[in-house]
């Protein structure tokens, strides 16, 4: 078949759609650029907010209008939105052909197979696989060729139970990957000349735990920092399982970013009580303490949801509180959203519309400040930036520096991908522009779109 694939939501899901391209090239079927030229869509969904359901609804209406209209096109409905009975719904609802959950993506091949049975006998398929697969922590995921930038997803699901979070239904429980199995691929990455990689997890610092044939977090981060690729960053992280060992690793291993997200989804301990987040506004306060302390130019990030069921205004201020006593970097900021199937959602009342935009509003203007005054401070310094990309501005390119701060460099300074020496001439709240004074031998030649 000639298929396409399209992701939804976070960098985990990234990782997994490079899985079931795999598999699909494996199964001898055509990976196609272009939707329109597909006979087969693979949605790969998120469901952890309502938006990126609704973008995949009206993908869906049109291609029901479609295949109504003549079109001769397969459906299948994966990931996240999958795994919910508001996903089965939906399917139905828009006669796809293929529902497979997050845990069991490397079905696609026989989910392919059933459509074919199904396309043969002029009938639409029904295929259905909710599983969780235990070997798909075992799973060999190549590197996208020519990719500066690599996911290494190194552990599956989220044993936490935070009322707002989908995920747990999802993607089911913790299942970390075996060491060879993560190791193997981040050679293959140094191999295929990857410049950075992002070890991936719903909680990354939960690896391991439980398992005593595997290292843990930090001993995992340890040996990915010696594997030749410049640059290791991971996401994403729980305060809870945090600990001293994983920040010695990041202040000691030469390839390990000094940046760190870190979220904390509110600054009022009630809140985070009824979030079950598990931790306090001080427990979060002496992890920072102690991650400031040992990696001085730390750049710290984190997620807020504002308007959480029952959040009072004195419970926002904690949280513009909590905001100033960090002094984040960078945050993303959400308003919270009810979604079905979690205890939240179950449990409490929403709160007006107009007062969560209006929280939410205040909270990135107090970031908007703290994020000029960080990037303000580098203005003169030196970074570490990899370019990869044009950025909107034409005259530009963009890349990302060890901290993650996004930095624009005039295009004509550029004459390849990769890594780069940039000073810093000009900061915003959230770009840096700077001009290229070095650039690493290891680049690969530029090839932007025109
Ligand atoms: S830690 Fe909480 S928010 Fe994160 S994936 Fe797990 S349940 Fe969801």
């Amino acid at each position: 078949m000639r298929a396409h694939v399209i992701t939804f939501g976070c960098q985990m899901n990234e990782y997994d759609t490079l899985t079931i391209q795999s598999e699909l090239v494996a199964g001898g079927h055509e990976l196609v650029d272009a939707p329109q030229d597909a006979n087969l869509i693979l949605l790969n969904t998120c469901a952890v907010r309502g938006k990126p359901i609704e973008k995949v609804v009206s993908l869906l209406g049109d291609l029901r209008k479609e295949r109504r209209a003549g079109r001769d096109v397969s459906v299948a409905l994966m990931g996240c939105l999958a795994q919910l009975d508001e996903g089965k719904a939906i399917a139905e609802k828009f006669e796809v052909d293929a529902l497979v959950g997050p845990g069991a993506i490397t079905d696609v091949l026989e989910a392919i197979e059933a459509i074919e049975e199904a396309r043969f006998a002029g009938e639409r398929a029904a295929f259905e696989s909710l599983r969780f697969r235990e070997d798909l922590v075992d799973h060999h995921t190549p590197p996208h060729e020519g990719a500066l930038t690599g996911f290494l997803t190194i552990m599956r699901g989220c044993d936490h139970h935070c009322t707002y979070c989908i995920v747990p239904t999802t993607r089911g429980p913790e299942v970390s990957r075996p060491l060879e199995a993560i190791v193997r691929e981040a050679e293959a990455m140094a191999r295929a000349g990857v410049q950075e990689v992002y070890l991936l997890g719903q909680n990354v610092n939960s690896y391991g735990l439980g398992d005593a044939s595997l290292p843990s977090f930090a001993e995992l981060l340890r040996t990915v920092a010696r594997v030749g690729i410049p640059r290791v960053k991971f996401t994403t992280s729980h305060p809870m399982n945090f600990t001293s060992d994983v920040i010695d690793a990041i202040a000691e291993e030469e390839a390990v970013c000094n940046y760190i997200h870190l979220p904390v989804q509110s600054g009022s301990d009630r809140v985070l009580r009824r979030m079950a987040r598990e931790y306090g506004r001080e427990r979060y306060l002496d992890i920072v303490r102690e991650i400031r302390a040992k990696v001085p130019d730390v750049v710290l990030s984190t997620d807020i949801i504002v308007g959480f069921p029952g959040e009072t205004e004195e419970d926002f201020s904690e949280t513009l509180s909590l905001f100033d006593e960090v002094a984040f970097e960078h945050a993303y900021t959400f308003i919270y959203s009810a979604r079905p199937g979690t205890p939240s959602h179950r449990h409490f009342d929403d709160m007006p519309k107009r007062i969560k935009t209006d929280r939410l509003a205040r909270l990135i203007e107090l970031q908007k400040a703290h994020s000029l005054r960080a990037n303000g401070a580098l203005v003169g310094r030196e970074l570490r930036v990899l370019v990869k990309e044009a950025a909107r501005d034409g005259d530009f390119v963009m890349g990302h520096s060890d901290q993650q701060h996004t930095v624009l460099v005039p295009k004509d300074q550029v004459r390849r991908l990769g890594l780069h020496s940039v000073r810093v001439d000009q900061a915003t709240p959230h770009t840096l522009y700077g001009s290229v004074v070095g650039a690493d031998v290891g680049a690969v030649p530029l090839r932007l779109a025109s």
